[in-house]
């Protein structure tokens, strides 16, 4: 593969807005708990999370396997719905809010990115990339437009007509960042993005972050490497459910 990150077009995404309202909240979530009960066991994954998050922040999430991370990053996704607690997403408290609700601000504002791609390998890289254009209803002249720009941004035009099977793990990827951001989130949410991929391609993956970042993008990044984490604004530290400890960047100090 001959891509290389200096390469990553940097102006086509087409977020004109994206940048207002940065620093506001975007997600308030308190004293949020998430108890699985199956026939004999009742784990508790989230144990009264408090945690705001603010437009354009870019924040990764660490902890020890099992603590909670992937559950925290799906409640936040509204892919899981907590058991208790208050989760506000820009500004609606949607703690309560019915499924229906909870699908279509997923589909209009949240953009996922998981450790294994999740790719779906009967469609095309483009039909992928379109899936979430397909499901908001956008036409298909925009549509057409916009897989072609967010291809273009992760350098993937050449690979349009492939299948996610006939890429590398470190391009797959790329079409999965693709697929998260071609609909304009005002969320991203990235579950160990790099933990499948080998450190070249990683770092690829961290730059089109990034990029993502620079332009406004607002990122919620699970990671276990402590390298990926000091690429974001802010490491929050989980330890059983819990949220135990936090670093922010100090301002101005590049990553
Ligand atoms: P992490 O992502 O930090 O490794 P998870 O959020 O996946 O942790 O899991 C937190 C805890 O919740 C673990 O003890 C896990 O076994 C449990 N858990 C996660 N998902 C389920 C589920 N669907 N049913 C039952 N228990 C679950
Ligand atoms: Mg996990």
């Amino acid at each position: 593969m001959n891509y290389r990150p200096d390469e990553i077009n940097e102006t086509v995404l087409p977020t004109p807005g994206r940048r207002q309202g940065l620093g506001e909240r975007l997600v308030s979530l308190s004293g949020l708990r998430k108890t699985y009960r199956t026939e004999h066991v009742e784990t508790t994954a989230l144990d009264e999370v408090d945690l705001a998050i603010n437009r354009g922040e870019f924040l990764a999430i660490m902890g020890p396997s099992g603590c909670g991370k992937s559950t925290l990053l799906n409640v936040i996704g509204m892919i899981d719905s907590p058991t208790g607690g208050r989760y506000v997403f820009n500004g609606t408290d949607i703690s309560d809010a019915p499924e229906r609700q909870l699908v279509d601000l997923r589909k209009k504002s949240l953009g996922f990115i998981f450790q294994s791609f999740n790719l779906i390998d009967e469609l095309s890289v483009a039909e992928n990339v379109e899936l979430p254009l397909l499901y908001s209803g956008v036409p298909a002249a925009e549509r057409r437009v916009r897989v072609r720009d967010v291809l273009e941004l992760v350098d993937l035009n050449a690979r349009a007509r492939h299948k996610p099977s006939q890429l590398s793990g470190g391009q797959q990827q790329r079409v999965a960042i693709a697929r998260a951001v071609v609909n304009d989130p005002k969320l991203i949410l990235a579950d160990e993005p790099t933990g499948n991929l080998d450190s070249k391609n990683g770092a690829d993956v961290m730059d089109m972050l990034r990029i993502l970042h620079e332009q406004g993008a607002t990122i919620v990044m699970v990671t276990h490497s402590l390298s990926d984490a000091e690429r974001a604004q802010r490491i929050v530290n989980m330890l059983d459910g819990r949220i135990v400890g936090e670093k922010r960047r100090p301002t101005g100090e590049q990553a």
